[in-house]
């Protein structure tokens, strides 16, 4: 999690800082209300400047803890606290959250039936809930307008607020519209919060919301509970299912694939394997994509297979790993979906498999691409920068800490790079061999083909085609035996990646770049990553344990029964399991062993609702257990 030492506060004066009193009410209500000991991170200064009426834009990494910075100044300032959210099908589990805690909360939006909505706004009116829920498209009505005037407002909180960017992945037209609540309520303090944001999109974003004025709290974007890996692909699926079995046993997670055929047939797989998968994507109708949406974040070990299409706004906090079976288009997407894992701050996997076809289909999809020329180079520099990310030797997380602007500080200690070092080699000579293969088929025959032939006549293989095009006689056929198959096409890959070769065409055959004639003319050499001879049978990486793993036998078995007890609990409720207590809470609980109300006050994540609510519960769960 993000620690004060990893915390860089731009322009964070003292000099507005709220009066003692409501300092102390900040942290009262962290301690009766959420259970915990102390503010994380920058928490502390958001809430102080926000409680004292100060706009703020706010940028931490996803677990970083965004919601209390909002929710304890809407707990703390007079008045009810109007949050955006952009995703009406996730309002009623954030209520049902903070209702568990016994926070007053409500939502409008469009799913409400009649009576229920008049219950909500007579309630916001007299100012008997705390906060309020609403879509962004809520504010485009007039309705809704005259309702925000009849009662009394202490706080916007504009969360995702990425989604107010044009150039986002998650751009919401309805977010354009949200700098009115300056002019109409102009004495009204905002918060804008959210987990993406290179510094193009942070300023984007001040600018659209106009919040050039706000004070910007910019954490550490680091996420040390996660352990990044990417690894060559070879069969995606088996691989995958290596890694559930290994490494994540009856835990939940989110597999992402690129296209609706291939969630299917991954989830189908899985399935078949005796995982608990389901999928999702655009293409299912929006019950079923509602329906799976709800197991996944209500039962305790559910795997999504889904398209990006999938994810945003779902906090659920113990999704243990997220997998990615084909290349993300950007690094901005990749970190923010590989961000969906481990919100709660316990270990957890990202893991990629990527290879040469996922180059070959996304310059593809690029060239293909609808759009002006500036928009294809935009994509064409997302993609390098992913792939770069890919290809290198050094600690990835160092590298993505670096693309989102934070000097990096040597290695992790907890990325595949890190763990297991590739070797990199001088592949100059490899290099020119292809290249010059692709030369003279394309120079001395006006020909192009794929990667898969290419290396076919580099290996001296006499297929068919080879024949039938009479390749055989080129003076690069066989001249390749050094190096096998899987590891030519790692230089294909490799190459590809760095421009110095490209593929054209709906076949993707390859063809030269001014790159290959810098290395052909001898004026530049090829440094490439070590491709493992098979797959590195990882020794169990460290961070990567499973939750239960990491506790002492006995206390393992009475996580599960608190499970148990939870999921029971939970389900007698409609809620998530998490709404009931997060794992971290329940393996402390575990651990501790507490034998008193008073000593399961002190574990975190026990406010006093919840104390009140299940303590004697609990402790009947550990009497059973002991
Ligand atoms: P974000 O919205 O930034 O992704 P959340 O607000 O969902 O993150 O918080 C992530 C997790 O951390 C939640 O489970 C939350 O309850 C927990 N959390 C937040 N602040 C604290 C704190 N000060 N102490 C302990 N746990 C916290
Ligand atoms: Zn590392």
């Amino acid at each position: 999690m993000v620690s004060p030492a990893d915390v860089s506060l731009t322009d964070l004066a003292t000099s507005d800082a709220p009066t003692g009193d409501k300092v102390t009410a900040a942290l009262d209500v962290l301690r009766r209300v959420f259970g915990y000991d102390s503010f994380r991170g920058f928490q502390r200064e958001v809430i102080d400047h926000v409680v004292a009426g100060g706009d703020a834009l706010v940028l931490m990494p996803t677990g970083g803890g965004k919601s209390l910075c909002y929710q304890i100044p809407a707990l703390v300032r007079d008045g009810v606290a109007v949050v955006i959210s952009p995703l009406i099908a996730l309002m009623q589990d954030q209520v049902d959250a903070l209702t568990a805690v016994g926070v007053r909360a409500g939502f409008l939006n469009s799913t409400l039936d009649p009576d229920t909505r008049r219950l909500v706004e007579a309630e916001f009116v007299a100012g008997e809930i705390d906060l309020l829920y609403l879509a962004p498209e809520a504010l485009a009505s007039r309705a809704t307008l005259n309702l925000l005037d009849r009662g009394r407002i202490g706080l916007f909180a504009i969360d995702e607020a990425h989604c107010v960017s044009q150039w986002g992945h998650d751009f919401r037209p309805d977010y354009l519209n949200l700098s009115m609540l300056h002019e109409r309520w102009p004495g009204v303090p905002r918060i804008a919060l959210t987990a993406t944001a290179t510094s193009a999109t942070r300023s984007e974003i001040a600018t659209r919301l106009s919040l050039t004025g706000a004070r910007h709290f910019v954490a550490s974007f680091d996420r040390p509970n996660i352990q990044y890996r990417i690894v060559p692909k070879r069969e995606p699926r088996k691989q995958l299912l290596a890694l559930l079995r290994d490494e994540h046993p009856g835990e939940a997670g989110i597999v992402y694939c690129l296209s609706r055929a291939s969630v299917e047939k991954t989830a189908e797989f899985l399935v078949a394997n005796g995982v608990d998968a389901l999928p999702y994507h655009a293409g299912l109708d929006a019950a079923t994509r509602a329906a799976n949406q709800q197991r996944f974040l209500r039962a305790d070990a559910v795997v999504m297979v889904a398209t990006i299409a999938f994810g945003m706004g779902i906090d659920k906090p113990d999704v243990r790993f997220v997998a990615h079976l084909d290349l993300p288009k950007s690094v901005e997407g990749y970190y923010q979906e590989t961000g969906r894992a481990g919100r709660d701050g316990l270990p957890s996997s990202a893991w990629l498999a990527y290879g040469l076809q996922d180059v070959v289909q996304q310059r593809k999809m690029i060239d293909t691409s609808e759009g002006d020329l500036a928009h294809r180079r935009n994509l064409a520099a997302h993609l390098d920068a992913m792939l770069a990310l890919c290809e290198t030797v050094r600690c990835r997380r160092a590298q993505l800490l670096e693309y989102f602007g934070e000097p990096a500080t040597g290695g992790c200690g907890n990325c595949d790079t890190c763990l297991e070092p590739p070797e990199s080699w001088d592949g100059t000579v490899a290099a020119q061999k292809l290249l010059s293969t692709v030369f003279r088929l394309d120079r001395e025959r006006n020909q192009r083909f794929g990667a898969g032939h290419c290396i076919d006549i580099l290996l001296g293989r006499s297929t068919d085609k080879i024949t039938q095009h009479r390749h055989d006689s080129l003076t690069v056929f066989g001249i390749g035996g050094e190096l096998s198959e899987a590891e030519w096409r790692g230089v294909v890959r490799q190459l590809l990646a760095e421009g110095l070769l490209a593929v054209e065409g709906d076949y993707g055959t390859l063809a030269l770049t001014d790159g290959s004639a810098e290395v052909l003319g001898r004026r530049r050499t090829v440094m490439l990553r070590r491709e493992a001879a098979r797959p590195a049978k990882a020794a169990k990486p460290r961070g990567a344990a499973t939750v239960v793993a990491e506790l002492p036998a006995e206390a393992a078995g009475t996580f599960e029964r608190l499970r148990a007890w939870r999921a029971a609990t939970a389900k007698e409720q409609g809620v998530p399991a998490y709404v009931i207590f997060h794992d971290a809470t329940l393996r402390q609980i575990a651990a501790d062993t507490p034998s008193s109300l008073a000593e399961l006050s002190r574990i975190s994540g026990v406010g006093e609702n919840k104390l009140a609510k299940y303590g004697e519960q609990l402790l009947e769960v550990l009497a059973d257990a002991a």
